[in-house]
């Protein structure tokens, strides 16, 4: 039996504006298409495959007509690509946010801001020999984010700051849905997309968009 066709079945999925429910002993429940790590399926134990599936791709293939639809709110291609080519020029191959991922093995470390918990530094060394940086820092009163970014060569603070821009810009957007990679510029009153916004780098654009400022 196809996965699409178990989630019909135990998951009765149903969709409505942005969001999709299913239902989970007997009780609606909402999941974002935004979502972006992977979700494990028990099928309330009628099937025993439990498979982890990531949410966008699934939902994509469960409602096929309403995704065309609404996919500019959860994606932008023209942005992903760029973002994913500013990955590459970093060597950055991904960053963790789970408290499970192993402790660097510690060889020098950065300063970092004062928000830092742990070491209170930028942690640099290696992972089961991969290169990798890593810090935390508190999100609540009560709890903290450990982050981890492994990179395939030893990084530098320039990659660090690449990697950390990469993940605000698509944290932004994930946030406030990605239509809103155009904006109207507030001096000339052109609608367009920040990549075209007539900077330099990266950093610029991302500052003048910030400030709804096209570069005219
Ligand atoms: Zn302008």
């Amino acid at each position: 039996m196809k996965l699409i066709d178990m989630v019909n079945e135990v998951y009765n999925p149903r969709f409505e504006g942005y969001t999709v429910y299913f239902t989970v002993k007997g009780k609606e429940k909402p999941l974002s298409w935004a979502w972006t790590s992977p979700i494990r399926l028990t099928f309330d134990g009628k099937y025993p495959e439990r498979e982890w599936a990531s949410i966008s791709e699934m939902l994509k293939n469960l409602f096929p007509e309403q995704w065309l639809k609404v996919k500019h709110h959860f994606e932008d291609e023209r942005t992903q690509q760029k973002l994913d080519e500013v990955k590459h020029s970093a060597d950055l191959v991904r960053i963790s946010h789970s408290k499970d991922e192993p402790p660097v093995d510690v060889q020098f470390q950065w300063e970092g801001p004062i928000n830092l918990t742990g070491s209170g530094k930028y942690d640099v060394g290696l992972i089961n020999g991969t290169w990798a940086v890593q810090y935390s820092y508190r999100c609540a009163i009560d709890d903290y984010d450990l982050v981890t970014l492994y990179f395939d060569r030893k990084p530098t603070p320039g990659m660090l700051r690449t990697a950390q821009l990469v993940e605000e810009i698509e944290t932004f957007f994930n946030f406030h849905g990605w239509e809103k990679v155009f904006f109207r510029c507030w001096e000339c009153g052109r609608k367009l997309h920040w990549l075209d916004i007539d900077l330099d780098s990266i950093p610029e654009q991302w500052e003048a968009y910030q400030e709804s400022y096209c570069g005219c």
